[in-house]
């Protein structure tokens, strides 16, 4: 398999690659990479923990160095729009990571925060633009920013972008790009408006296509646990007795149920945090750098506030209430086995969501395997009743791991990207003093947010997914 020096990239960006512990090239990087690197338009299927954003960041970063473009005022040459703040944070963390040893300024953008730091901060000058698309459609109007200068325009998560409303504002912010321009365009599904969208943006571009899904989910550890809807506090306090549980994330499906489960977890004695959609921008990311940091042992998220967080070494997501929208269940233990390390989720089954259960294990195709080696093991629950789909007729419970499973405990195989080391960049764990790199981040967010689509397909491609229901929860 080629290294990162096969694929072309210069030395400055070779020394941060190594420094992240990166030694070979995730797929989509060694397909993408050379093409960008070239000047072509990049149609990317791919979701995060592919190393996508590497991807594009590493040749867009490579090719303006080369370029030697400066930054100039209000006029950035690279363009990244993503759905949420927090992928957009964490574009632009990965920015400042891969050009450490590069003399290049970005800038992040997003709704909530005071628009006039934002506006400041283009004013001093920028090359690389980290964007919400509404938070930049707002700056635009007030002429704080031109895009007329931008060569390369980045459309990440380009599904989310649908789901959440915000496909009417790309278009628009498309139509202020120059006529040549390089776009590249990741999305996780291909649904037909994304399709088109490409089409219309992008010219003969190279076509990558990876099957994260399928592999993430079998690098981690599927459990599931059936316990009375009343115990699973109790049970909750009994998992985390195990102290492999070094880092977990903790699914509710409302912000009340994520409030709850902290406030009891910290009864509990167990340093928690609560991240979703009341908590204000500066609070999310307090507690998002103290579960990095690990000052809180877990962070407790609801579905939407969980968006494209991605923190390395989570060794554990719990599914405390499970989703009712099942791509969310695949989203949520994608959190775990980042980078090709391996993890474990745990999921609590009460009766009442023997339903969502049954959808989840349709859309993993698989069943999940159950642990009743518990104090609170409701049999009861656990009922015959429940239809799980069975995958080649095999003995219930065991899932498609033919029967014996993966032992709890024990690592499964193999790193997907080759041996990572400790944990990669971190997205802003540790400073980077003295880079050179500067990338300003702006708080605060409007409220905006969908289920995702896009669900895994054990065959290896991706299920273009129904459309999202927006669910009664407040999340
Ligand atoms: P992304 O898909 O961009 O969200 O990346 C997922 C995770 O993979 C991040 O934590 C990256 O630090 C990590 N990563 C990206 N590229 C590589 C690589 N070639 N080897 C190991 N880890 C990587």
């Amino acid at each position: 398999m080629t290294d990162f020096k096969g694929l072309g990239l210069i030395e400055p960006i070779l020394r941060a690659v190594e420094k992240e512990g990166y030694t070979t090239p995730s797929p989509i990087q060694a397909k993408s990479i050379p093409a960008l690197l070239e000047g072509r338009d990049v149609l990317g299927v791919a979701q995060t923990g592919t190393g996508k954003t590497a991807a594009f960041v590493l040749p867009m970063i490579q090719r303006m160095h080369e370029s030697n473009v400066l930054p100039s005022r209000k006029t950035p040459r690279a363009l990244i729009l993503a759905p949420t703040r927090e992928l957009a944070i964490q574009i632009g963390e990965s920015v400042r990571v891969y050009a450490r040893h590069l003399n290049i300024k970005c800038t992040v953008v997003f709704g909530g925060a005071p628009i006039h730091r934002q506006a400041k901060a283009l004013g001093d000058g920028v090359q690389v633009l980290v964007a919400t698309p509404g938070r930049l459609m707002d700056l635009m109007n007030q002429d704080k920013v031109r895009l007329h200068q931008v060569d390369t325009f980045v459309l990440d998560e380009a599904d989310r972008m649908l789901d959440m409303g915000f496909i009417n504002d790309v278009r628009k912010i498309a139509a202020e790009l120059p006529k040549k321009r390089h776009v590249v365009l990741f999305s996780a599904t291909m649904p037909p408006a994304i399709s088109k969208l490409a089409e219309s943006l992008m010219d003969n571009p190279v076509r990558v296509e990876v099957a994260p899904q399928a592999t993430t989910a079998e690098r981690i550890s599927q459990t599931l646990l059936h316990v009375a809807k009343a115990k699973k506090r109790s049970l909750l306090a009994y998992v985390l007795k195990d102290e492999a549980i070094k880092r977990v994330l903790i699914f509710t499906r409302t912000k009340h149920g994520a409030d709850r489960v902290t406030r009891q977890l910290e009864q509990d004695g167990v340093r928690a945090g609560a991240i979703h959609g009341n908590k204000s921008q500066n609070i999310r990311q307090r507690t998002l750098q103290d579960f990095k940091s690990g000052k809180i042992r877990a962070l407790v998220a609801t579905d939407i506030a969980a968006r494209g967080i991605d923190v390395d070494g989570v060794t554990h997501v719990i599914n405390y209430e499970l989703p009712n929208e099942a791509d969310n269940y695949v989203h949520r233990i994608g959190r775990t086995a980042r980078g090709g390390d391996s993890g474990k989720a745990i999921a609590f089954c009460d009766p009442e969501e023997r339903d969502y259960l049954r959808n989840i294990q349709k859309t993993i195709r698989q069943d999940i395997e159950v642990t009743s080696d518990h104090p609170y093991h409701a049999e009861a629950v656990s009922l015959p009743d429940l239809p799980s789909p069975k995958q080649g007729g095999g003995g219930g419970g065991r899932g498609r791991n033919g029967g014996g499973g993966r032992p709890q405990g024990k690592k499964s195989p193999g790193k997907r990207f080759g041996d990572k080391g400790h944990g990669g960049h971190g997205h802003g764990g540790g400073g980077n003093h003295g880079a050179k790199t500067q990338c300003s981040k702006k708080s605060g967010a409007k409220k905006r947010s969908a289920p995702s689509k896009g669900g895994p397909n054990r065959a290896g491609g991706h299920t273009p997914m129904k459309s999202s229901r927006r669910g009664g929860n407040a999340i």
